[in-house]
């Protein structure tokens, strides 16, 4: 693969673990794990994240655990876990048998919050979500306690246990950690870590009523399941006192074992030309802008793969963008020059013309044909060749061909030669048009003295090159040529080619009991991101391919000469049918902001 010839360059997180390994602080194990919420597609972001912890353990010869994060039983589902893991598997990663799931905890997780109530560090609260997000305080002025925080600690077990068994209804009551309602960190101020939910859990069933909620979870199942280093995004570092003092406190009491995992933060990854939040990725599919979460042009990986993008493209993306502790954007570019990298060590050539003219060689016997050699990989003789055979009637690119040639134009023109790639020169006659003028085919001789690759072929030089297929062997098919999804490098900003606002920050922990996710990001864009769509992010056209090509196992690259790189769809190439995708053009030819 090509990142193994890559030297593993320094990182912040390489160099813990170097410290930690030489310390011994964990015995030389490295333990890190890869938890996603099962309730969505993986995006580009996500590999990121899955490089680096699964990186990281390969590196050290430790394990990394995939552990789905499936504490809110509102909005996951099984599909997405076995979307979720056929991706991380695709990216090239083995958990081989830790694979997890939080509600796996539930059980220790409720009784250690049983546990925080007998120690007088949790209580019920009644107060309503509203109530509770008003008494927080703010960064300048600390919490008010709620009117439950005395609660005796009988009365908590006494609510707790009737909240688990169905009692209450959603939202009457939570627990919360009773921490520190004046602490300058608002996440410490008294954390729900239980929520009331009559809701069917996709694992679990109908067993529960209560919920845990992020923090609380988090920490714990890293502790439980030994892991070292926990590896999250900056919008974390906010919550890692909290990370810490749960299991800290559950180490002193014997809860835990030590050593306790230790948070780690890293900055997520920002792409421009594409948008990374999985809200507006279900718009993008939900309104028909995309044919679905596998759309080649969608930066999930299920598209990705789809588009040709290849696992080992994204290992170097990810080794070559490193790893930093401040947010910043990164260009598309980055990742299509990786894609390109690896697939040129990668596929094989082969011929496809697109754009299709005509041309007939008139001194050419009709009814002959005969093999030129095209190798499979000019860097890579021994990937052999192919015989491509050519005969009379050829297609060749409409744009290698001018009527009346401008100034340094070297392909086909009246008059003009060029050289058949892999075949004979030829020199351009005449042309054949129809009642409107427009050329319909182009006529030529060929010199039998300059066949590629026989004695004194390259006795006569030409200046232009130029592929062809033969009209008898090229065989038809649907060429979906996929650009980017939107035409500007910001989408949504206010100034969506020169980005002036703040990169997504993340909010704190959300109120308790709200439901929904609790760190969400605010995306502070002023215009409607979806006006920024490229209109020409598809293309469909019908094009020519070397007849085999049709046979082709679906996923299969190649690089289609002087076109770009281009997949076989893994849905819809049919041998009788076939399909290819544009994965990236050779060169990049998008302005840079
Ligand atoms: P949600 O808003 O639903 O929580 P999420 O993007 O955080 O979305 P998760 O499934 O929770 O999705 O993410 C799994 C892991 O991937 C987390 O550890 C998260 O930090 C990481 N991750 C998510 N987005 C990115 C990104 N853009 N760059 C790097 N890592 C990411
Ligand atoms: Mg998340």
């Amino acid at each position: 693969m090509t990142t193994e010839k890559t030297p593993l360059a320094p990182n912040f997180l390489r160099t813990i673990i170097a410290q930690d390994n030489q310390s011994g602080k964990y015995a030389g194990q490295v333990v890190t794990r890869f938890p996603p919420e099962p309730n969505g597609y993986l995006h580009y972001g996500h590999a990121k994240s899955i490089i680096i912890n699964f990186g990281l353990a390969e590196e050290n010869h430790g394990r990394c655990h995939l552990r789905f994060d499936d504490t809110n039983p509102l909005k996951e589902d099984v599909e997405f876990e076995d979307s979720i893991a056929d991706s991380v598997r695709w990216l090239g990663y083995d958990w081989g048998k830790h694979r997890y799931h939080a509600s796996d905890y539930f059980d220790d997780l409720y009784r250690f919050a049983e546990w925080f109530i007998e120690q007088g560090l949790a209580y019920v609260d009644s107060q309503s979500p509203e109530k509770m997000r008003a008494m927080r305080g703010t960064l300048t002025e600390p919490g008010v306690p709620s009117p439950d925080r005395n609660r005796p600690i009988k009365e908590n077990l006494v609510f707790f246990h009737a909240m688990k068994s169905g009692m209450f209804a959603d939202g009457q009551y939570v627990l919360r950690l009773k921490i520190d309602m004046a602490s300058s960190n608002l996440n410490m101020r008294d954390p729900a870590i239980y929520r009331i939910r009559h809701a069917t859990h996709h694992r679990t069933g109908d067993k529960w009523h209560v919920y845990p909620l992020y923090d609380y979870t988090h920490c714990i199942s890293d502790a439980l399941e030994r892991v070292t280093h926990s590896i999250c995004t900056l919008e974390f570092q906010d919550h890692r006192p909290l990370y810490d003092w749960i299991i800290n406190k559950l180490a002193d009491g014997g809860m835990l074992a030590r050593p306790l995992p230790h948070q780690y933060e890293f900055a997520r990854l920002n792409l421009t030309y594409v948008v990374l939040s999985k809200r507006r990725l279900i718009e993008l599919v939900e309104k028909n802008h995309v044919d679905g979460w596998d759309d080649p042009r969608m930066p999930t990986l299920v598209g990705a793969r789809r588009r040709g993008f290849t696992p080992a493209g994204f290992r170097l993306f990810a080794e070559r963008i490193g790893v930093s502790k401040s947010d910043s954007w990164l260009d598309f570019s980055l990742l299509e020059a990786a894609m390109r990298d690896d697939l040129n060590e990668n596929a094989e050539r082969r011929i496809a013309i697109l754009d299709p003219l005509k041309l007939i060689i008139d001194n050419y016997p009709e009814g002959q044909s005969e093999d030129c050699l095209a190798p499979n990989h000019p860097q890579k003789p021994d990937l052999g060749k192919r015989a491509v055979p050519l005969s009379r009637e050829l297609w060749i690119e409409r744009e290698d061909f001018m009527e009346t040639p401008s100034k340094g134009y070297f392909r086909l023109a009246p008059g003009q030669e060029v050289r058949l790639r892999y075949a004979y020169i030829i020199r351009c006659t005449h042309v054949d048009k129809d009642d409107n003028g427009n050329i319909v085919a182009v006529h030529a001789t060929y010199d039998p003295d300059t066949k590629s690759g026989t004695d004194g072929a390259n006795l006569r030089k030409v200046k232009g090159n130029i592929h062809w297929l033969s009209t008898a062997y090229a065989k038809e098919a649907e060429i979906r040529l996929y650009d980017r999804l939107f035409a500007v490098p910001f989408p949504g900003a206010k100034n969506p080619v020169g980005h002036t606002e703040e990169i997504p920050i993340a909010v704190e922990t959300a109120p308790p009991d709200d439901g929904d996710d609790n760190h969400r990001l605010v995306e502070p864009h002023a215009r409607n991101y979806l006006d920024d769509l490229n209109p020409d992010s598809k293309r469909v056209i019908t094009g020519y391919i070397e007849k085999a090509l049709a046979e082709a196992v679906p996923e299969t690259r190649f690089q289609f000469e002087r076109h770009g790189y281009f997949v076989a769809d893994i849905k819809d190439h049919r041998p009788e049918r076939p399909v290819f995708n544009r994965t990236v053009t050779l060169k990049d030819s998008w302005v840079k902001y």
